[in-house]
């Protein structure tokens, strides 16, 4: 049995192999569509920024100098608002009136907030704390120079960075395009989600789970329903399936005597880079490719086909996408209770990760093995516990990735 690292290596290392300039290219979309996307350019600032020396506090614009000694009276030799500036020059023994975003004004050297201020007249301040130079301002070019770099390629366009592509002008971005992906459960037991399961049957549940993870990871699920646990109905979906980009079928894929999907895949000519993992759940994973087509056979239980997807899956969508990161983050975290690991297959616990008492503390969820959704829904989390190392106890450091 291949170790996880392995498996990932291969598909990442297939994954590069048919790597071509115009697979995946890039399209642009509007700036609030772009969020979680891959961005695929380089975003320069179209400008110093901030683009002037600039307030950032209501008050005073003053040469620092002339506060030596406070308090000390100063005349308001005018008015700096934003979106206006004030045609002043501050000498010596004077001030300007200014507002968070206003242009200092010429000779001012830091801005002195408004309630460190009192007002006797109209045209005098008087100023009861010194200020030091640069203090209550933003000078031009000190967030970033203009032709400066400020986004990179490959990166996945979060929340501030929509602030920063409008702030640079950017009303649309360049960003991945979707992959589109293939979704095929199989089994002859399973139903429609608007059905009543009869005797011996369930509703699909991994169609759903799976278009989740796979919109969340940013690609275009295509749902091409349920295969049914015999070769000609396998044949003909399958078949469709290899017209996308990748093609995800769940279940089928174990030992039993209708697990179909593997010999569909021989006969498609699709050639298998793996098909067991050492892992707990998710040893029955399947992955190869065909032409331009990836293909995964992902273990039927509702689970092991979900943490086969964020271990394999995922990784493979965003290396299409071209992101520069295509990992999840490993955290750790001091266990509560004990966590059990198999000796021959890594082991990923569905766990509970939460922050109390000044640190992150993490314990298994209560769940019943591989088909409980309803013990996963409890977790946010999978404890990784590598291959033959033994079990955890209370206490020791467990390192998991989130799954939310
Ligand atoms: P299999 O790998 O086809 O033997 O399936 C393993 C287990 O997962 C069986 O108990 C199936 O009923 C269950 N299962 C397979 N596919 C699905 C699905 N799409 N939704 C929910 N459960 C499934
Ligand atoms: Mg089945």
């Amino acid at each position: 049995m291949l170790p996880i690292e392995r498996g990932l290596e291969i598909v990442m290392s297939a994954a590069k192999a048919k790597e071509r300039p115009d697979r995946m290219p890039a399209e642009p979309v509007a700036l609030l569509d772009s969020l979680h996307r891959i961005l695929r350019e380089d975003v320069l600032s179209d400008a110093d920024s901030p683009r002037f020396d600039k307030a950032i506090r209501d008050g005073f614009a003053v040469r620092f100098e002339d506060l030596s000694q406070v308090p000390v009276e100063l005349v308001v030799v005018g008015e700096s608002r934003a979106g206006a500036g004030a045609d002043v020059v501050v000498g010596q023994g004077q001030c300007c009136e200014i507002m968070t975003g206003a242009p200092l004004p010429q000779g001012a050297n830091a801005v002195v907030m408004v309630e460190h201020t009192d007002r006797p007249a109209p045209d005098k301040v008087l100023i009861r704390k010194t200020a030091r130079e640069n203090e209550g301002l933003l000078r031009r070019g000190a967030e970033a120079r203009k032709g400066e770099r400020i986004l990179e390629s490959g990166r996945k366009i979060g929340l501030a960075d929509l602030g920063l592509l409008a702030g640079a002008g950017k009303s649309t971005v360049l960003v991945s395009k979707k992959p589109r992906v293939a979704v095929i459960a199989t089994g002859d037991e399973l139903v429609n989600v608007d059905e009543i399961p009869q005797a011996g049957q369930i509703r699909n549940s991994n169609t759903y789970t799976i278009c989740a993870q796979l919109r969340e990871a940013g690609a275009e699920p295509v749902i091409l329903g349920i295969g049914r646990d015999n070769l000609e109905d396998l044949r003909g979906k399958i078949g469709r399936g290899l017209e996308h980009d990748l093609l995800l079928v769940s279940g089928g894929v174990s030992m039993g005597k209708y697990d179909l999907v593997e010999a569909v895949f021989a006969e498609f000519g699709i050639e298998v880079l793996f098909d067991k993992i050492a892992m707990k759940p998710g040893k029955p994973t399947v992955f190869g490719h065909r032409g331009e087509t990836f293909v995964f056979g992902l273990p039927g239980n509702p689970i092991s086909t979900m943490v086969a997807f964020h271990m394999f899956v995922r990784p493979l969508i965003l290396s299409l996408l071209k992101a520069s990161n295509t990992s999840s983050e490993i955290l750790e975290a001091k266990l509560e209770g004990s966590a059990k690991c198999d000796p021959e297959r890594a082991a990923l616990v569905p766990a509970l990760v939460r922050f109390e008492a000044g640190h992150y503390r993490i314990k298994t969820a209560p769940w019943k093995g591989s088909s409980d959704l309803v013990g996963l829904a409890r977790a946010n989390a999978l404890i990784m516990i590598p291959r033959r190392a033994g079990s955890l106890e209370a206490g020791d450091t467990a390192q998991f990735l989130l799954m939310e």
